[in-house]
């Protein structure tokens, strides 16, 4: 079929510097010639084009996605120890409102207790054999060899370590599951080559007939059970008690009613099958992860947690939530860039030594939202919240 030239064009690059403001600009004017588009609110941004060089190509602007403070929210964690306002970037109207009073709730009961239990990110490089017993072999090799394999993936970074080897075999094929812990940072660049250097070294020592990395076995960016056992990330319980007041003052409902709609709420996810048996988590963690510049397409790997929520023998509320998944980091990808590291400074967790903070704080943040929007569907006010706060009408 004949593509007609407009199909054909690539956007212009320049090869001397594609960061510049004369390269940027070069491709602004090559859009509005081609759809008449004039990018008055992309061109408006903070951040330069140098800044932006490493996360993203072809670079055009910036879209400003709004940013509403959550809170106030207390933690009672091991690394997370405070009251804290939750910068949440969304534009889904009544999703700030909504964990903004979970929050409170929270903080009104004496705070969330957090808790971080693991931490670690696996990658997967897979090695196809002739036959099983030949990748039995290749697993025995691996064991044999574990320290050597280990100095080679290491040495590729300061920070990330290889802290164990999962072994599967799968007929022929030997998938190894290597474990790292990577610092402050999510770690999947840092993890990526020195799991590539560590394939590279095995290849060339047991020749096997070929070798995928990464692997689908690796679980980027998709919910996986084998996570939801082992973890991957920060894995975080937290939890909390609501005295009945709080529930009655914030909630507009009852602890009984809260933990017996709560059973209604695990029937209809067993019966969807659902992986994570939680409310909505992907809601505010995606706010989170975008006002503050985390990878958001490892949303759907860490949404995959389980929500409690049970009457205390006092009449309280109990609630929790675990999240094994959590991939997010204080250091690396996008965090350093204008607004986002700001989003992580008003919560005091930008740079080293701060992730796991954050990832206590995020899954406080979380555990909020699961409150609310919980009260909110056994009231019935779900839907008449989002349409006083959050319906648009189409604008011209
Ligand atoms: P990165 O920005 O590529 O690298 C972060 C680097 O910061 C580390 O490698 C480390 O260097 C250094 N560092 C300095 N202080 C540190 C500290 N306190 N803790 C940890 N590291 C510290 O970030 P990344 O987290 O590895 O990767 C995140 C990016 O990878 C995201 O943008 C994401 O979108 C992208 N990504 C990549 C892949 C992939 O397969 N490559 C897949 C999915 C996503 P040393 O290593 O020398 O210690």
């Amino acid at each position: 079929m004949e593509k007609n030239k407009n199909e054909m064009e690539s956007v212009p690059r320049s090869r001397e510097d594609d960061y510049s403001d004369e390269a940027i600009e070069t491709r602004r004017r090559w859009i509005k010639e081609k759809t008449g588009v004039e990018l008055k609110h992309m061109a408006a941004h903070s951040v330069t084009g140098k800044d932006v060089e490493g996360n993203i190509e072809n670079f055009i602007g910036v879209v400003q996605v709004p940013v509403g403070l959550a809170g106030p929210l207390k933690v009672n964690g091991e690394h997370a120890d405070g009251v804290f306002y939750i910068p949440l970037a969304t534009t889904e109207g009544a999703l700030v409102a909504s964990y903004s009073r979970g929050m409170r709730a929270i903080t009104e009961s004496g705070g969330a207790e957090a808790r971080l239990f693991s931490d670690h990110t696996q990658v997967t490089p897979m090695f196809v054999f002739r036959r099983t017993g030949e990748a039995a072999e290749f697993l025995d090799w691996v064991d044999a060899n574990y320290d050597r394999i280990k100095e080679v993936a290491e040495s590729t970074t300061r920070h990330g370590k290889l802290l164990k080897i999962d072994k599967y075999l799968i007929g022929r094929r030997a998938a190894l599951r290597m474990y790292y812990y990577t610092g402050d940072a999510m770690g999947l660049n840092m993890i990526t080559n020195a799991s590539d250097r560590a394939a590279r070294f095995i290849e060339e020592q047991v020749k096997p007939e070929s070798v995928l990395f990464p692997s689908s076995m690796g679980t980027d960016k998709k919910s996986a059970a084998i996570n939801m056992v082992t973890g991957r990330g920060k894995r975080v319980s937290v939890d909390v008690v609501l005295p009945e007041e709080v529930v009655e003052k914030r909630l507009h409902t009852t602890p009984r009613a809260m933990a017996q709609g709560f059973l209604t709420t695990v029937v209809g996810n067993a019966q969807a099958g659902t992986l994570t048996q939680s409310m909505h988590p992907a809601n505010g963690l995606t706010a989170l992860l975008m006002a503050t510049g985390q990878d958001v397409a490892y949303v759907p790997d860490s949404v995959a947690t389980i929500t409690t929520m049970e009457l205390t023998e006092e009449g309280g509320l109990y609630v929790s939530l675990y999240m094994p998944c959590l991939i997010l980091g204080t250091v690396g990808g996008g965090v350093s860039l204008g607004g986002f590291r700001e989003a992580l400074e008003i919560m005091d967790c930008y740079g080293a030594g701060k992730a796991r903070k954050f990832a206590e704080i995020a899954a406080a943040a979380v555990l909020g939202g699961e409150i609310s929007t919980h009260a909110a569907t056994i009231t019935g006010e779900f839907s008449q919240a989002h349409n006083r706060l959050g319906r648009n009408r189409p604008r011209e």
